[in-house]
């Protein structure tokens, strides 16, 4: 079942695990301080990705149902209060968003280091395994040497189009199911 899946949400817990594990570090090092040393970088990706993500499914939340109410304390448990407020839609908004919540999925894994996800997706084009995640263009390249587009380049996929795929496959199956 579609709303079984708590895959983002783990991730996001685990993201936000990492980055309170960081905020805590600092400080209580037990050695002089070390300001200048700050490893904010990183934090504020972690940070900024957290308040994206949750951010993303407000949005989408509060313009499919107006009503929603206010987002739960814990914004980890966002996916469950989004499904929650928008189960009375139609197939076509469900799909809709559990694309974007399975998209986050692979990319709170991916900002922990585990691009692997990718791999676990047959290629759109051929139908290949093996994708490959190429972060700096932050889109999964096909490893099949045929596949490539119109100048001869292999052929690659933001992570909207995999989830795209993959929940389309899903909602394909619950409706020839019944
Ligand atoms: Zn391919």
């Amino acid at each position: 079942m579609l709303g079984d899946d708590t895959t983002t949400e783990k991730r996001l817990r685990l993201l936000q695990a990492e980055f309170t594990q960081h905020q805590r570090r600092e400080p209580g090092d037990g050695r002089t301080a070390t300001r200048t040393t700050s490893p904010a970088p990183l934090d504020l990706n972690v940070f900024d990705r957290i308040r994206a993500a949750v951010n993303e499914v407000v949005e989408h939340t509060r313009t499919a149902a107006p009503d929603a109410g206010p987002i739960p304390a814990d914004e980890t448990r966002i996916y469950d209060w989004s499904r929650q407020h928008t189960a009375h839609l139609n197939d076509e908004r469900q799909q809709a968003r559990e694309t974007f919540i399975y998209r986050q999925g692979l990319e709170h894994a991916i900002a922990m280091g585990d691009t692997t996800v990718v791999c676990k997706h047959p290629c759109p084009s051929c139908g290949c395994w093996g994708l490959l995640w190429r972060s700096a263009v932050q889109r999964a390249a096909c490893i099949n040497r045929y596949c490539v587009d119109d100048d001869g380049l292999s052929r690659s996929w933001p992570l909207e189009t995999l989830a795209h795929h993959h929940i389309a496959e899903q909602f394909g199956l619950k409706s020839s199911a019944t």
